[in-house]
């Protein structure tokens, strides 16, 4: 759907300039910087030319709802970060989550999860699908290839798993889950939220469709709640005809129009938009998008502080007696080290998950006594934050069940920021000379 203006920049671009420059390439006497088009509409100069716009004849814009030619810009952006074909922004990375497996998924079906991901997904995919009449399995992610492939049924329609998993810091096997998927003649989707494509560009690794919470590292100030979508265009949709019909088959709401044949490798963002968003229409507003945007051009600046400030203070906590356990994929203790340093050679993210030497009280009060790092329910912003997710984010779930999504009831989240590391490091030490 995209108009050619707003096509990825060239490939061979580094990925640094891509921060910086792709999405918005203005021509002559238009503006440098990408333009906030305030406007929820677009004008034609005829009944005939608007016409094949709702046809799906024709891409250009009509309504924001649909599509804006500044939250284009930014999702060519993103694809061309991810390698991909096409992207959409969403409202938050909760819409973009839906929509995801959605746009594949409809009631009677099913899919296959990961156990280890944000709680907020947990819960859309548990409960709220549910009621939808999709079901999902979730499984040990760690577990064998064998064990992972029991899961699958005959109406499974995608795999799910995060790069890495917020708040329990665990890596994903994407080449393992990858394969399981295709085995079964499925898509992967997998929420590149935390390692964002500067460190995981997972379609390299055999992932079919990206989605990521804007709202953290690519925003990056904690301004904007969002969301994208990103599509290899590797999946082919037309060789599992029957397990897609939506995809594969005339679309009744566009004149019998079939994604598949009629869109190519573009057939799922198009079907997203045309769809998802005609009905749903969780769109990102175009001022968000801009916000977005400024965040993204200093994003290969940002995350490597991120990493390196969070690889020293992990391996400060993990040699200070007051803290029981640190998991870090950075740290060679991790148990997930190896895929890190397979999956993320150039750093991962730059939150730790932790724990106390010490009752709950005093986990607590360790938080409380923080002065630069403040407890907010946020992660992976240039500020450096902390939350104890048993008693904010999942309070309401028991300590089995805490464990069984993969949070220790002692779990702290450190968000490392991008401030001196020194400073937020003697911020700790204070903190915890005083439990
Ligand atoms: C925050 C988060 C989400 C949800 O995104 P919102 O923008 O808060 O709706 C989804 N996945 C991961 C990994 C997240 O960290």
């Amino acid at each position: 759907m995209s108009s050619e203006k707003f096509k990825a920049m060239e490939k061979n671009y580094s990925k640094e300039t891509l921060c910086v420059q792709a999405g918005w390439t203005p021509k002559k006497g238009e503006p440098r910087v990408l333009p906030i088009y305030q406007s929820t509409t677009f004008k034609y100069d005829n009944s005939e030319q608007m016409a094949r716009l709702f046809d799906l004849e024709e891409s250009g814009f009509f309504y924001t709802r649909l599509q804006n030619p500044t939250n284009e810009a930014v999702a060519a952006k993103i694809a061309a970060l991810e390698g991909g074909v096409a992207a959409m922004l969403t409202s938050s990375g909760q819409a973009a989550n839906f929509y995801a497996v959605f746009n594949i998924c409809e009631a009677g079906d099913h899919l296959v999860c990961s156990s280890t991901i944000y709680g907020g997904t947990f819960n859309l995919f548990a409960v709220t699908m549910k009621k939808l009449g999709i079901e999902c399995t979730f499984v040990d992610a760690d577990a064998s290839e064998e064990e992972i492939s029991k899961a699958f049924r005959p109406n499974t329609k995608c795999m799910f798993g995060e790069t890495i998993s917020n708040p329990s810091i665990n890596v994903l096997d994407i080449e393992k889950f990858a394969r399981i998927a295709h085995n079964h003649g499925v898509p992967l989707i997998v929420d590149n939220t935390f390692a964002t494509p500067l460190n995981c560009q997972p379609f390299k690794w055999g992932a079919d469709i990206v989605t990521h919470s804007t709202t953290k590292y690519m925003d990056g100030h904690a301004t904007c709640v969002g969301g994208a979508i990103v599509d290899s265009g590797n999946f082919d949709w037309d060789a599992h005809a029957d397990k897609f019909p939506g995809l594969t088959q005339p679309d009744e709401s566009y004149h019998g129009l079939t994604y598949s044949k009629a869109f190519g490798k573009m057939a799922y963002i198009t079907k997203a938009t045309a769809q998802l968003m005609r009905d749903l229409g969780a769109a990102q507003s175009p001022e968000n998008a801009f916000l977005l945007n400024l965040g993204l051009e200093t994003l290969h600046l940002r995350v490597p502080r991120h990493c390196e400030n969070a690889q020293r203070i992990a391996e400060w906590l993990e040699a200070n007696p007051k803290v029981k356990w640190v998991n870090y994929c950075g740290l060679k203790s991790s148990k997930y080290y190896e895929l890190a340093q397979k999956y993320m050679p150039n750093g991962s993210c730059g939150v730790i998950a932790f724990g106390l030497n010490g009752t709950r009280e005093e986990t607590i009060h360790f938080m409380d006594n923080l002065k630069l790092a403040c407890i907010v329910t946020h992660v992976a912003d240039a500020r450096t934050c902390v939350l104890h997710p048993a008693s904010h984010t999942h309070r309401q779930l028991t300590d089995e069940q805490l464990i069984e999504a993969g949070v220790a009831p002692d779990l702290i989240r450190l968000s490392v920021g991008i401030e001196n590391v020194n400073d937020i490091i003697a911020d700790l030490e204070q903190a915890l000379e005083s439990i």
